[in-house]
């Protein structure tokens, strides 16, 4: 199954995310993640892809989708992955489905988690105190609701529109949401079983 989970920051992605790949047994693919590594080295890569991470913004499209697309290339993404934080906008969902297609496979289900922004400022200025993350404080937390809700949610109806949108509500317990998210993943792996000839 190939998966793409959207979420705005503090709805819990990362803990639903980490449970999800367990149950299928497929590769965690989170650009956040993958950007901060690169953000890490020493290099002037390094230090551009930080000037986007640190102010709370998109880096730019093409380049998350080169190191996403290199992330695909490794055998273990080849029965499905979870993306997790990607795509982020309209653009990136339309250069992810352009290489799905080049390499002859398609997403088969998005998920959303819902929570309402009061909820998310809260969730995040508590974590920020737990894990000093630098793009946790007020000012980029603001930032990266305002990308969110900008850019990465018109993806919803795009989605929807696909017919591979399902919602999570992610104002309940973590093992609640779990529930719904296992739900809405057998669901559709029943539904791609009965549509094979
Ligand atoms: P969160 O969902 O908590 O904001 P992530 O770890 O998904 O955190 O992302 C952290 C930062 O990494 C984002 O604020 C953004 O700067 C960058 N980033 C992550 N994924 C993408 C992406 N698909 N496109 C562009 N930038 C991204």
């Amino acid at each position: 199954m190939r998966i793409v989970f959207i979420g705005p920051p503090g709805a819990g992605k990362g803990t639903q995310c980490k449970r999800l790949v367990e149950f299928l047994g497929i590769p965690h693919l989170s650009t956040g993640e993958m950007l901060r590594q690169v953000k890490k080295q020493d290099t002037a890569l390094g230090r551009w892809i930080a000037s986007y991470l640190d102010a709370g913004q998109l880096a730019p499209d093409h380049l998350v989708m080169r190191i996403v697309a290199h992330r695909l290339s490794k055998p273990d993404c080849k029965e499905g992955c979870l993306f997790d934080g990607f795509p982020r906008n309209v653009a990136q969902a339309e250069l992810l489905n352009d290489h799905l297609r080049s390499v002859g496979t398609q997403l088969d289900l998005v998920l959303d988690l819902a929570v309402v922004e009061e909820e998310l400022i809260d969730r995040l200025l508590r974590r920020a105190k737990i894990e000093s993350r630098m793009d946790d404080n007020y000012e980029t937390i603001k930032a990266r609701l305002k990308v969110f809700y900008t850019q990465t949610s018109p993806l919803l109806e795009y989605y929807r529109n696909l017919g591979l949108l399902a919602q999570v509500d992610g104002m309940q317990g973590p093992d609640q949401v779990f529930g719904q998210i296992k739900q809405a993943v057998l669901a559709r792996m029943s539904e791609r079983l009965e549509k094979r000839p």
